[in-house]
């Protein structure tokens, strides 16, 4: 079965791991803007890291087949940097051309702290001003709820953001609901040990359903697996659940959300073949 990562960092990953996601089935990927590990000296770091997303990083997944597209902003971790954040924020518009730019993300919250809120809605004031899809990074464990409220909050008082242009990401049991009643659309992250796992994921799909509904590895330099959407589709094969099914999440759903970006364009695979 095709599939679509729609959240992958690969700048942290080996083209070993492309080729193992493209013998999985993987034919599309989106990677985040995201922190590097170490806090950038200044806004060229950003440029730099803008260009290895939008040329170096889709030219070495075509080599596999894979499609690469990405999203650009200035994570939270580095957002307490509230005059540097501004600096970044303020470049992104000279990269909005380029077609494998999908939209602003993983914008969000960390530590949910004030200036992180107000980097948040620098970001949404230019994703609402450029009509740019959104992707929401939500905290991690003791502060997801809360910090799940504050995001869903802003975003609704944006009269100007449409909520199904809106992906919140690493959604679990307790804030799933209230992200799809908000009318976005969601991303499960699926972990070996934090956040979700296959089986959870599995669970959530047949609680909540399958509309706006996506899963993601999330794989970046810590611990985590390239290869978590296809864990995901063993697991929901081994519990029996209709092919169609399985492939709304991991590949008819993403696509939908991704066509939300005017500069998207999708070829099917067979139409390419029988173009070249
Ligand atoms: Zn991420």
């Amino acid at each position: 079965m095709s599939y679509i990562d729609p959240h992958i960092h690969m700048v942290s990953r080996t083209t070993d791991d492309y080729k193992r996601m493209a013998l999985a089935g993987c034919t599309m990927i989106s990677e985040p803007a995201f922190w590097a590990g170490f806090d950038r000296s200044g806004p060229e770091g950003f440029r730099d890291y803008f260009r290895q997303l939008t040329q170096f990083e889709r030219n070495r997944a075509r080599q596999y087949g894979i499609e690469h597209l990405c999203w650009l902003c200035i994570n939270a971790k580095e957002a307490e940097n509230v005059s540097l954040a501004r600096e970044v924020i303020a470049m992104i518009p000279e990269f909005l051309d380029d077609p494998s730019v999908l939209g602003i993300g993983e914008i969000g919250l960390n530590k949910n702290t004030r200036n992180e809120a107000t980097v948040f809605l620098d970001h949404l004031e230019l994703a609402a001003k450029t009509r740019e899809l959104i992707l929401v990074h939500t905290p991690h464990l003791a502060d997801k709820y809360q910090g799940t409220r504050m995001i869903l909050d802003m975003l609704r008082e944006d009269s100007r953001i449409v909520p199904e242009r809106v992906c919140i990401d690493h959604v679990e049991e307790h804030t799933i609901r209230l992200a799809l009643d908000a009318g976005h659309w969601v991303g499960m992250t699926l972990y070996p040990i934090t956040k979700c796992t296959p089986a959870r994921a599995a669970d959530m799909v047949e609680t909540f359903g399958a509309e706006r509904v996506m899963v993601n590895s999330a794989g970046d330099w810590g611990h985590s697996d390239p290869l978590a959407v296809p864990e995901f589709i063993f697991e929901m094969r081994s519990r029996g659940h209709e092919e169609a099914l399985i492939q709304k999440v991991v590949f008819d759903n993403p696509l939908a959300f991704f066509s939300q970006c005017a500069r998207f364009q999708f070829t099917p695979r067979d139409e390419a073949l029988s173009e070249a």
